[in-house]
């Protein structure tokens, strides 16, 4: 693993804006809430990101299982959309269950389910580099490609595209092969989590284990890819679209998009012309959120301190 902090995260954000769909901010400041109950009415569909406003590692965030709850109470439809490039819609049921959730699968799109589908549409695999730890959910269509993890980093020269998918496994060597040996090259890049960080905590300190995002946007940043790389995780659009098309949204200004990331939840919700509702309990925890959304320059519709 790599660790990162909060400053290197906005930093490698921030000067990849050029990535992602063009900001698009609501034209009002933010609204202060205290929660989504008050909200919901205005809702036909909830998109919620996990990590930060459900959860945050193996255990539910306080009030989230009862949230979800009322939501059901209330006959609201919603969907979990998350960067999760380890769990795709045949296990998911299984990973919310073990955190207090009463997910269906179906009811969890993740970043894993919009790559999955992409998968097969490769004319050919075998110019395919992949950063994922093996064993991985997704070998089977994987095949024929080549896992950069088994060659310690270093890029083979068949290969001239690279399919950044999870972080677990990636090392500080690895992340310097591959930037050694993608000198003088160009590749065409995808990601499958375009998260650049993932917030953990030990007595109550962030921690942040960089993800593919970041190796990509270090890469790019040792050797000068050109590329603009296919996002398959927020805030890209595929991932919205999938879940959209999927509940035959009809009107995006009914649905809402609940995150604790600016640059992915936020971003993405509101380039899709949903509304956005930040919450202050995940990344953010324990920093001034209009200081953040300041420096970012990507503002949410709403902000409360947790669902
Ligand atoms: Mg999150």
């Amino acid at each position: 693993m790599i660790e990162i902090n909060l400053s290197i995260l906005n930093q490698s954000y921030s000067r990849r804006m050029g990535w992602y769909p063009p900001v698009s901010n609501p034209e009002v400041a933010p609204q202060r809430i205290s929660g989504i109950e008050e909200i919901l009415d205005q809702f036909d569909l909830i998109m919620l990101d996990s990590y930060g406003v459900l959860c945050r590692g193996m255990k539910a965030i306080n009030g989230a299982v009862d949230a979800i709850a009322m939501m059901r109470e209330r006959g609201k439809t919603f969907s979990v959309v998350s960067n999760d490039t380890m769990t795709n819609q045949y296990v998911a049921a299984e990973k919310y269950a073990a955190r207090g959730f009463d997910f269906a699968n179906e009811e969890v799109v993740t970043s894993l389910d919009v790559t999955e589908s992409w998968l097969p549409t490769l004319e050919d695999p075998s110019r395919w580099g992949v950063i994922a730890p093996q064993p991985h959910p997704t070998d089977k269509l994987l095949e024929g490609t080549t896992s950069l993890n088994a060659c310690n980093g270093v890029i083979p020269d068949h290969v001239d595209s690279i399919l950044f998918m999870v972080g677990t496994g990636w090392t500080q060597e690895m992340q310097d092969n591959l930037e050694a040996s993608a000198k003088g090259r160009q590749f065409t890049m995808a990601v499958g989590n375009p998260d650049m960080g993932a917030p953990y905590y030990i007595d109550g300190n962030i921690h942040i284990n960089a993800t593919p995002g970041y190796f990509m946007d270090q890469l790019v940043e040792a050797t000068g890819q050109k590329a603009t790389p296919l996002l398959f995780g927020k805030p890209g659009k595929a991932i919205f679209q999938t879940v959209a098309e999927r509940h035959g949204v009809t009107d995006p200004s009914r649905v809402l998009m609940v995150g604790d990331t600016l640059y992915t939840d936020i971003l993405g919700g509101n380039a899709m012309g949903f509304k956005t509702l930040l919450l202050e309990c995940g990344i953010y925890k324990g920093t001034d959120v209009n200081q953040a959304i300041a420096d970012a320059g990507i503002a949410p519709d709403f902000i409360a301190p947790h669902l």
